[in-house]
């Protein structure tokens, strides 16, 4: 069996070439596309921006004088989703003309390709455009595939490589990205123009050709090759995660990795693979050797660092201060390697943050550590992917990747630091949000809100269907658990799923609630009771489950209760929903004073007359009959004559959310009702 399919079809072709209409460059550019896509959608070819490709036109200038033309890969597209508008076409003849010159620096390189770019808006071509550029054929496809970084960093990697290829790929020794390595590469293809494509050692695979078809052929069938050689036969599995065994140890990391950062840092993203080919390697007796060596391909040093931190069951027997004494010796040995790489190239570089990227787990497993739930899974794939890369090399001869001057180089090379972006994150940016009766109007709305502040969200309801159409509408890096509130163990279960996914929690949205109507006098207790079960014991399970966690983590929390206007003004019929919505805005304020010392704070939210589950449109027009008006009339009744909609109450949240000091504080969202204002 092939580790790489062949997925080229021409009935796909077909169908990229219609949409591209008649012109020949916009033609030859959408097979670009979609060979691009191939190729991004293997992630044994390229993951998460690693890898380039381009296609050589000629289009007319202004005058229209044909002109050759460098379709490349522009920066902050990843080519799994790429369209044309991330292949910046740049005039080809001046980076040719670089060629004469004996040096350029990153910064003229990087000015002349945005100075020769024909839409002057497009995103910066990729570091490895003048590669590109050098080497005549039409089509250029480079990637850092799984089988080629195990080649690619063997002590003899020539020798294999001569047995592998023969003289079908040029080999060129280890150099950074850019003008100088362009230069090497092309010299590398001029003296055996019959080569297919071209090993880059410690980095990763060049395959080329007259057609994208034939190109992205040569790219599968190379890699097929080396994957045969090296007896690697299935695609790497990523992303495999079951239950955590030591569950505890992710938030006590999580909190501790936060402390570290500083005394106002969020605590980060982590993102857990423990499938049998992580827990396997963990087991290998060289784990911290194996540990130190470096990465398979340069440009993951941004991703991942250098090193993981490497936690024992030595650490895990001393329980948190194990762990802490982990990370120190992490960051102690990050410090050192700054200090002594960058008096080697003369101070003149600021350290980044001496905090690991990656953790290896012994027994727990492979943990990928970001700002957001999006970097730590980038993380993740990185460092599962290098796990197979060290684990198939090791027995195929050696893991041996660049030194640690060369890494340096590329992790603190500003064109690779670049590539993370800048900006200012969002508020709530990787903070991780769960919310009950997340598939209801306000549950809705509240994911919503906090998602649009950066937040991963765990969406908790019982109704399955309606939960997974709210995760599908809230887009990636979320999750959801089904399970009734009020049922045992439930607010274990939806925290563990918070553990698994982010590494732990930041704030509970304590939502879940339904009303029964009927007097006191003919309610029977039992539905009374479990008007309770819902509308308060459950609040309390989820409250304490959560604090749990949050005094695991020992970096505060958040508790945010929706209580209800019926919990100080109650509403005739309503008392099997105003007597536990009192005793929740009670138990509020109680966990209020007992959590504050611990950074814990707790508030709520009284909101009255939304459209729900709760409000249905024929109970508002029975209700709005009663008063003499219509059902807009009533849903207005307040003292602003506006209605009060669920994204009102998820603003709402979220504005507790973010109010830092304020804890044991109700806020109404009900559009003003002075029998209901809090005095
Ligand atoms: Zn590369």
């Amino acid at each position: 069996m092939s580790m790489i399919e062949n997925r080229w079809s021409d009935k796909e072709a077909e169908t990229w070439l219609t949409q591209a209409g008649d012109d020949p460059a916009d033609r030859d550019l959408a097979l670009r596309v979609y060979t691009s896509r191939l190729i991004g959608q293997n992630p044994d070819l390229v993951m998460h921006g690693g890898g380039n490709t381009s296609v050589k036109v000629t289009r007319p200038d202004l005058f229209g004088t044909p002109q050759q033309v460098l379709h490349v890969k522009g920066s902050g597209w990843d080519l799994d989703t790429i369209l044309a508008p991330g292949l910046p076409g740049v005039r080809l003849a001046p980076l040719h003309d670089l060629r004469r010159l004996d040096a350029l620096s990153d910064e003229q390189m990087v000015n002349v390709q945005r100075q020769n770019l024909l839409d002057s808006t497009a995103p910066n071509p990729s570091v490895e455009t003048l590669l590109h550029a050098y080497l005549p054929h039409k089509y250029v496809d480079h990637t850092h595939a799984t089988p080629f970084l195990v080649l690619a960093n063997l002590p003899y990697a020539e020798t294999v490589a001569r047995q592998i290829f023969g003289d079908r790929l040029a080999i060129v020794p280890y150099i950074m990205p850019g003008f100088k390595l362009s230069k090497v590469a092309a010299e590398a293809y001029e003296a055996n123009p019959d080569v297919e494509g071209i090993l880059l050692l410690n980095h990763g695979h060049f395959a080329f050709g007259e057609t994208a078809r034939e190109s992205y052929e040569r790219i599968v069938a190379h890699t097929n090759e080396a994957a045969a050689y090296l007896g690697m036969d299935s695609a790497t599995r990523l992303g495999h995660r079951t239950t955590a065994t030591k569950p505890e140890t992710l938030p006590m990391l999580r909190g501790i990795l936060a402390e570290r950062a500083g005394p106002d840092a969020p605590m980060p993203v982590l993102d857990l693979r423990n499938g049998p080919e992580v827990m396997g390697f963990l087991d290998r007796p060289d784990v911290a050797e194996l540990s130190t060596r470096g990465v398979a391909s340069p440009d993951h040093v941004i991703r991942t660092k250098g090193a993981p931190v490497v936690i024992t069951a030595d650490h895990l027997a001393q329980g948190r201060d194990g762990i802490a004494a982990a990370i120190d010796d992490f960051s102690a040995a990050y410090r050192d390697y700054f200090n002594r790489q960058n008096a080697r190239v003369g101070g003149i570089k600021t350290m980044l943050t001496p905090l690991p990227n990656l953790a290896w787990i012994h027994g727990v497993g492979l943990v990928g550590i970001g700002a957001n739930a999006k970097a730590a899974s980038v993380a993740a794939d990185i460092g599962e992917q290098n796990l197979r890369v060290r684990a198939v090399a090791e027995d195929a001869g050696g893991f041996r990747p660049i030194g640690e001057d060369d890494l340096f180089d590329m992790e603190y090379w500003s064109l690779e630091q670049a590539k993370l972006g800048k900006g200012t994150p969002p508020a709530l940016g990787g903070r991780v949000v769960m919310i009950t009766g997340a598939a209801g109007a306000i549950g809705q709305a509240t994911a919503r809100a906090f998602a649009d502040q950066g937040a991963q969200l765990v969406l908790v309801d019982r109704d399955e269907a309606a939960l997974k159409t709210a995760l599908e509408m809230l887009g990636t890096h979320h999750t959801a658990i089904a399970l009734d509130v009020t049922a045992e163990n439930a607010a274990e279960s939806a925290i563990q799923r918070a553990v698994e996914t982010f590494g732990g929690l930041d704030i509970l949205v304590s939502n879940a609630g339904a009303a029964l109507t009927g007097s006191m006098m003919e309610l029977a207790e039992s539905d009374l009771r479990d008007a309770f079960e819902l509308n308060f014991f459950a609040h309390h399970r989820f409250a304490r489950a959560a604090s749990a966690l949050f005094l695991r983590q020992e970096r505060g929390g958040q508790i945010l209760f929706n209580i209800s206007k019926q919990a100080i003004n109650p509403g005739r019929n309503f008392g099997a929903y105003g007597l536990p919505k009192a005793s929740t805005l009670f138990l509020m304020r109680q966990l209020a004073l007992e959590l504050g010392e611990f950074g814990i704070r707790v508030n709520g939210i009284n909101a009255d007359r939304i459209r729900s589950g709760l409000l249905t449109d024929a109970f508002i027009n029975e209700r709005a009959t009663a008063r003499g008006t219509d059902a807009a009339g009533y849903m207005a009744g307040n003292l602003l004559r506006r209605e009060v909609e669920a994204q009102h109450v998820a603003r709402a949240f979220v504005a507790l959310a973010l109010s830092e000091r304020t804890t044991a504080h109700v806020m109404t969202v009900d559009g003003g009702n002075i029998e209901a204002a809090l005095r």
